[in-house]
């Protein structure tokens, strides 16, 4: 017989049908109540055991952590907590586990901490929190597919593995086929990468970017969704080594239908995840309140979780110039009282992620846009205003998160780029055919990055990006 999926058969009402359902015991009480998970659904089914008929050897069998399958009867249920359940009719153990070595792991029913939670990532999804955080997380993602396939894009794999490091968006991992302890080597010392793997040095992609847009210069409207690669030793709870990026890049668009595209977007898998992600955002909207109440009043969230995603749905980002956000920033109380770490002095500084918290949390209290950067402090691929001096970059800051996306309408004008990456030093051989996109049809265009991750931290409500990916890579961490 087939076997029919929980969250199916919670909300069945074909009562006095049997069916099989197979999946994980979480409880078992009395030698009667099973309360088991198939993953399908935070919620448990409950399956009623008639002791008197299984076999002593199953009923022994019947522990917290095994696999299991039953057959039976749907009824409705007399106990409180649950409509429907089980009434078993033959259980089979499909995979033992021991009582003695579960209690060593975080499937022993009992609170654990995130941190020994993130040890035994490969038995985490097991438990309600990390159940709900990652049918969360596949929804959005389907949600993103879902979004620019609605809307005409076409969704492009870039490579993984790269010959060019002139992004400057990280730290790069090397790729290497070589003996490290024994490279072959030039003359005059130095490592001959042209007897490497691909003739040159190579390295794990940090963006998308620069191949999305040539791209963009020809099928109008594309999108990347892969894992991109940073050998940053920022031990912080928004950065990981290896995650999973959003770019879009669209011709015949400039900053503001960047803005306006980003912001749509956003908007429409946040929506999604409420739409298709209730009992899960319920459980996670729980969590967090419970978490809120061990902290400080004032590091308190203000809002419910989906309070909080319902704002972003149904408010407009403010957009807000880097010129009006400094000043803003020179005024503010923590500058002036000199509280924050890095004191805003003049126009020019970068802002770091007190600022971008300060503007969000404290000043506007909604997700913020900002645009029109100093040249100075971004990359060489935005577009330069008239005023010389800024370029048409955007990030997008959130509560809780701060920037989440980063972006551009990028410069376009050949002349005007071959300068400025002279002077940056970029090197204009390796991306000889990235300024063929600007000798041929050359146009208006712009995209951004947007970090799933932090996107999925916002969505759940979790504080740190270790806990909303399966298996995070970070520094000095790459167990599983
Ligand atoms: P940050 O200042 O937070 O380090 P960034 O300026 O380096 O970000 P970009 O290079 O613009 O970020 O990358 C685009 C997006 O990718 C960011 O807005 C963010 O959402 C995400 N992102 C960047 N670095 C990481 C990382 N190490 N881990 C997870 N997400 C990241
Ligand atoms: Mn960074």
């Amino acid at each position: 017989m087939k076997h029919t999926k929980i969250a199916e058969l919670l909300k069945s009402d074909l009562f006095l049908q049997d069916f099989t359902v197979k999946g994980w015991v979480r409880a078992f009480r009395s030698n009667r109540f099973i309360a088991l998970n198939d993953g399908s659904t935070l919620n448990n089914l409950q399956c009623v055991v008639d002791f008197e008929n299984t076999p002593e050897e199953v009923l022994e069998e019947i522990n917290v952590g095994a696999a299991i399958e039953v057959r039976g009867m749907l009824k409705e249920s007399e106990g409180k907590g649950q409509r429907v359940e089980i009434e078993a009719k033959e259980i089979k153990i499909l995979g033992i586990a021991n009582p003695e070595d579960v209690k060593k792991t975080i499937l022993s029913p009992k609170r654990h901490s995130l941190e020994k939670l993130r040890e035994q990532a490969h038995l985490r999804v097991r438990t309600n929190t990390f159940g709900a955080i990652m049918r969360v997380r596949s929804q959005l993602s389907f949600a993103v597919h879902q979004y620019f396939n609605k809307n005409g894009f076409n969704y492009v794999n870039t490579p993984i593995i790269t010959g060019s490091d002139a992004e400057g968006a990280g730290e790069m991992f090397k790729v290497t086929n070589f003996d490290i302890k024994n490279p072959p080597k030039k003359e005059d010392g130095s490592i001959d990468y042209k007897e490497d793997f691909f003739g040159k040095e190579s390295n794990l992609t940090v963006s998308g970017q620069l191949e999305a847009e040539t791209y963009a210069l020809g099928l109008g409207q594309v999108y990347t969704f892969g894992p991109t690669f940073r050998a940053e030793n920022s031990n912080t709870s928004r950065h990981l080594a290896e995650f999973w990026m959003i770019e879009p890049e669209v011709a015949f668009c400039d900053l503001d239908g960047n803005m306006d595209l980003a912001e749509d977007f956003i908007k429409y898998v946040i929506q999604y995840i409420l739409e298709n992600c209730e009992d899960d955002l319920a459980f996670l909207e729980d969590r967090l309140a419970q978490e809120d109440k061990s902290k400080p009043q004032a590091e308190r969230s203000p809002m419910l979780l989906r309070e909080k995603l319902r704002f972003v749905v149904e408010n407009q980002f403010k957009r807000v110039s880097y010129t009006e956000a400094i000043d803003i920033l020179k005024n503010s109380k923590p500058n002036k009282k000199k509280k924050f770490n890095y004191i805003i002095e003049e126009w020019g500084a970068d802002l770091q992620s007190e600022h971008e918290r300060y503007l969000v949390e404290k000043h506007f209290k909604s997700p913020v846009i900002l645009f029109d950067y100093p040249a100075k402090i971004k990359a060489f691929y935005m577009r330069l205003n008239d005023d010389g001096k800024t370029v048409r970059a955007m990030d997008i800051l959130f509560p809780g998160i701060g920037e989440i996306v980063g972006g551009s309408q990028r410069e376009e004008r050949l002349d005007v780029l071959e300068t400025k990456m002279k002077e940056l030093g970029v090197d204009e051989k390796e991306l000889w055919w990235y300024l063929d996109t600007r000798r041929f049809g050359t146009c208006v265009h712009s995209g951004f990055g947007l970090g799933f991750e932090r996107l999925v931290l916002f969505a759940t409500g979790m504080g740190n990006i270790r806990d909303v990916i399966p298996f995070p890579r970070t520094p000095k961490n790459a167990e599983f």
